[in-house]
């Protein structure tokens, strides 16, 4: 057999070379095309991979492949909606009677009539949310009050106008240094230099510090295709400054204390590297990062470091002053480039108010834009937005000048104490564990022999408004001024709640505690990318 074979294999690779022969001067050229074409195809696949690791590129190009077998796209999106609309039905009411028109006819003063039956069906969050509201006390005196009137005073001001509203352009300027003052703008270490604006929330100031970092490293380092690696507990605020100014993010998992991993940071480091970053504390576990190390780094590699001070800005330097062992965290540490600071968080100021502040003028410069070509004239601005609410502002002065020094620390003193006697509280429900630890205001809990998140189901039903978190999945709340009379009515509820779920292994409340579940598990996060998507564009 074999010898018949052999020779006509030998016959028709013969035949095959003439026949291509004729083609050799066109394989010449085609041929280094195709050599080309292959190594970048194979270029952008080790890219992906490295990007996202082998085994999200190989469920993604194996999920891609899936959904062309006919009716396995419809059935995964007939899944889909489903879970879509159980998220609906337990956050959102039905939308019948919602307006889609304006009235023809004015409501005149008996609009105000309306808001008030409408904010009547919002759910309690009186003392029952994590975060959330962090004034305490009751919403119709003492501090709120305070806020309202001064909001209500400047409530049509602008300080897009610098030269109409000097009122406003003076408060805000006056928060900025406060808060520079309070995060070492002061120490010599700082240089002098730190200067700063307001903003409308956490994730703008993180937005501004970002475009900033990406635009002074453009300027001092010629870095044109910038990369920032943010630790696996740095907000989502990243993402959204990755996406919206185009810069390659990498995420890097924590360390056992979950801290940020500097070692493992260091590795992600090359030419294009604009910015790391550190949070003091970390949303999800409340846990300070160490940004003497990570200020180190950054000095060594010439690199921006972004502080997020979001939560921590308003306490921590009461907490240290109080004399709680406090690492440090703000521009005393050499390194750090620009803090974010919340003071709509526990700087007790009206929603929509938080401060970015960089080391000195030159970064800051970058923040801005200069329009200079528009038939509207010179514009400059130097925050995202380009009419601001003054009202916002007169509300953040209002309450930092309210409180002063001694208000703030006594107010930490509270939250710091409130949440150690919780912390105290969950250790002793031997069901529960905290997760690391916790260095603030903010208590992460997990178990390991019952779902966590049935636990926060049976909370919800209770009134409880906590984070459910993942990587551990578990869950937090982060302890304000409102829970300071509660955390007994709190920790009472939570250990029962986890009785009831050990005495009933299995999904029991009917809640989200199954898709949680689930969604942390499912392999294919493009999948979970597309239901909060889904459930995004269905919700507003
Ligand atoms: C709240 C928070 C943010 C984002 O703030 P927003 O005001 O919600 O935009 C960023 N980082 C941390 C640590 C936060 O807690």
């Amino acid at each position: 057999m074999e010898s018949s074979i052999l020779p006509a294999i030998i016959r028709l690779r013969a035949s095959a070379n003439s026949f291509l022969s004729q083609f050799e001067p066109l394989l010449l050229v085609v041929a280094p095309l195709i050599t080309f074409l292959v190594a970048q195809i194979v270029q952008s696949f080790i890219q992906v991979v490295h990007e996202k690791g082998f085994k999200a590129t190989l469920i993604g190009f194996i999920m891609t492949w899936v959904k062309l077998v006919p009716g396995v796209k419809s059935y995964i999106d007939a899944e889909k909606q489903k879970v879509v609309d159980k998220l609906q039905s337990s956050g959102k009411s039905s939308r019948d009677g919602w307006r889609t028109e304006l009235p023809s006819s004015g409501l005149g003063n008996r609009v105000l009539e309306q808001m008030k039956n409408e904010k009547e069906k919002d759910a309690a969050w009186q003392g029952k949310c994590s975060g959330t509201v962090y004034i305490g006390g009751n919403e119709s005196e003492g501090h709120f009050s305070l806020i309202n009137e001064a909001c209500s005073m400047f409530a049509h001001t602008n300080p897009l106008h610098l030269d109409v509203f000097k009122s406003v352009v003076r408060f805000e300027a006056e928060v900025v240094a406060m808060t520079a003052a309070l995060l070492g703008s002061k120490e010599k270490a700082s240089g002098g230099q730190i200067c700063g604006n307001m903003t409308s929330g956490g994730t703008e100031s993180i937005l501004l510090a970002v475009k900033s970092s990406r635009d002074y490293m453009k300027a001092s380092k010629s870095i044109t295709c910038p990369e920032m690696i943010i630790p696996e507990s740095a907000h989502s605020a990243y993402d959204k400054a990755a996406q919206y100014f185009k810069i390659k993010l990498w995420r890097v998992p924590v360390n056992k204390e979950f801290q940020a991993d500097v070692k493992a940071i260091k590795k992600y480091i090359n030419k294009n590297t604009i910015l790391i970053v550190g949070s003091a504390p970390g949303f999800p576990h409340g846990i300070i990062d160490p940004i003497e190390e990570l200020g180190e780094l950054a000095l060594s590699y010439r690199i921006c470091l972004h502080v997020d001070l979001c939560l921590g800005g308003f306490v921590l330097p009461f907490a240290r002053k109080l004399g709680y062992p406090i690492p440090p965290f703000d521009f005393s540490v050499q390194g750090v480039t620009s803090i974010s600071a919340d003071v709509h968080k526990y700087g007790l100021a009206p929603k929509g108010t938080s401060i970015v502040l960089y080391r000195n003028h030159e970064i800051r410069k970058h923040q801005f834009v200069a329009v200079t070509e528009w038939s509207g004239g010179l514009y400059v601005s130097p925050t995202i937005a380009g009419s601001r609410p003054g009202s916002l502002i007169a509300g953040a002065w209002a309450a930092m000048l309210s409180l002063g020094q001694e208000g703030y620390l006594e107010h930490t003193r509270e939250i710091m104490e409130a949440s150690k006697r919780l912390q105290n509280g969950v250790k002793q429900i031997p069901e529960l564990f905290v997760i690391g630890r916790p260095d603030m205001t903010i208590v992460a809990f997990g178990s390991n022999v019952i779902d966590i998140f049935e636990v926060n189901d049976l909370l919800s039903s209770k009134g409880w408004h906590l984070n459910p978190l993942q990587r551990p999945n578990s869950i937090h709340i982060c302890v304000t001024l409102q829970h300071v009379p509660i955390v007994d009515d709190f920790l009472k509820d939570l250990k029962d709640s986890v009785q009831i779920v050990k005495q009933n292994p299995g999904p029991i409340s009917g809640g989200l505690a199954p898709i949680y579940g689930a969604a942390g598990k499912i392999p294919d996060r493009g999948m979970v990318n597309e239901l909060l998507v889904d459930y995004m564009d269905n919700a507003c």
